[in-house]
């Protein structure tokens, strides 16, 4: 005989809710945690999305997350680098998820929220060294 969990009143078969305090007893379907299986993982929805961590940090973030292939952004080809890190932003998340194992969707996603916040703020500071230091730089060499 199943036991209501959370009144623990020993409950017959076949009932949806606990006669007697009306929790439900369904039991939660709860997708099976696939990660760190490679190309059979099955990826979360809620997981996906864009990784400031994997765009902003690239290979540096691929260590911890065990996307190796994050390191092609060294590949010396112009504007490759770039696009690399864009596609890294875009599929990061998913690469992270089949390659390494995680105890949770909810541990991933704290784990990648750190990153992102990492990568806002590497992300930012780039912009702010393009557009501000190296004019501010180069613009006296023009002058003077
Ligand atoms: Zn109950």
């Amino acid at each position: 005989m199943p036991f209501c969990p959370k009144c623990g009143e020993e409950v017959g078969e076949g009932f949806v809710f606990c006669p007697k305090c009306g929790q439900s007893l369904k039991v939660e379907v709860t997708p099976e945690n696939t990660s760190g299986q490679g190309d059979s993982a099955i990826v979360p929805e809620e997981i996906k999305g864009w990784s400031w961590g994997a765009f902003a940090l690239t290979w540096i973030w691929g260590i911890f997350n065990k996307v190796w292939i994050a390191f092609l952004v060294f590949i010396p080809v112009p504007i490759f680098g770039l696009v690399w890190a864009i596609i890294l932003g875009v599929k990061g998340n998913e690469w992270a998820w089949r390659n390494k194992k995680w105890d949770s969707i909810e541990q991933f996603k704290d784990t990648q929220r750190s990153w992102n916040i990492a990568g806002i703020v590497v992300f930012a500071i780039s912009v702010v060294a393009l557009v501000v230091i190296i004019p501010a730089i180069l613009i006296p060499l023009f002058l003077f």
